[in-house]
């Protein structure tokens, strides 16, 4: 079942236990009372009889409002996946090795839907090339950004001239680019002054900002252990 559809089968399956928890407890309400009339007027069988029923219906009653519930956990787990569905951008990603595709979109999956927004990301492909920077390593991924629109192209290369080998080093090269995303298009101008103060590089403050994102978002306490500044400044970005 597609997720909109189902999410309109879990609103209607809670409408219709309220409705029905709704009537019980006005049952057992009204039995309850019924019950303490009885005893006030000296039939105590009557009285007995009557909250008996009353606890059924409460029973019954409860035993909804728990069903109802899970039913809304179910329907906020159901729009997050939605919501994932609708911000992700397009990944083109065939090529790769199927382990590596997955590691590629699970990193995009962990990082906030804000910054991997369609939006700001138009593309996330692999190239099929093996491409070495000036410091004699691979360059695992590299961003391009439209002049037009803005927006970004974040392309996987190879590891290795044959292929790939490492998981974590493709999980680290995406979440690294979407931080060079993030350094162009979502901090404001201060932030980014900011930033350029405290935190240069020897390959420039925008580097620096996307190995600490990547830090930031796939191990969190290395961050705060190797550059607690680095981390303590991330807390206060409010990127989230
Ligand atoms: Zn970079």
């Amino acid at each position: 079942m597609l997720p909109n559809a189902e999410i309109q089968k879990i609103l209607a399956e809670i409408d219709e236990k309220k409705k029905r928890a709704d009537e019980l407890a006005l049952e057992f309400r009204r039995l309850y009372q019924e019950s303490q009339e009885a005893y006030a007027e000296g039939d105590g069988e009557l009285a007995k009889e009557l909250s008996e029923e009353g606890h059924e219906a409460q029973d019954e009653c409860e035993a909804l409002n728990e069903e109802v519930a899970d039913l809304y956990r179910e329907l906020r787990d159901l729009k997050r996946q939605t919501a994932r569905i609708s911000v992700l951008p397009q990944t083109a990603l065939q090529g790769m090795p199927v382990s590596f595709q997955k590691a590629v979109t699970d990193t995009l999956n962990t990082l906030p839907a804000r910054h991997v927004s369609a939006k700001l990301i138009e593309r996330v492909s692999y190239s099929d090339r093996y491409i070495v920077g000036s410091s004699g390593n691979p360059i695992q991924a590299n961003t391009n950004f439209n002049k037009v629109t803005g927006k970004a192209t974040i392309v996987i290369n190879r590891q290795t001239p044959t292929g790939f080998k490492s998981l974590g080093n493709v999980e680290i090269a995406t979440a690294h680019e979407v931080g060079h995303v993030v350094y162009r298009e979502i901090l404001t101008d201060r932030q980014k002054a900011n930033w350029n103060s405290n935190f240069n590089h020897p390959k420039g403050p925008e580097e620096s900002f996307a190995e600490s994102y990547r830090y930031y978002y796939l191990n969190r306490e290395k961050l705060a252990k190797d550059f607690p500044l680095a981390k303590i400044f991330f807390d206060q970005l409010n990127l989230e």
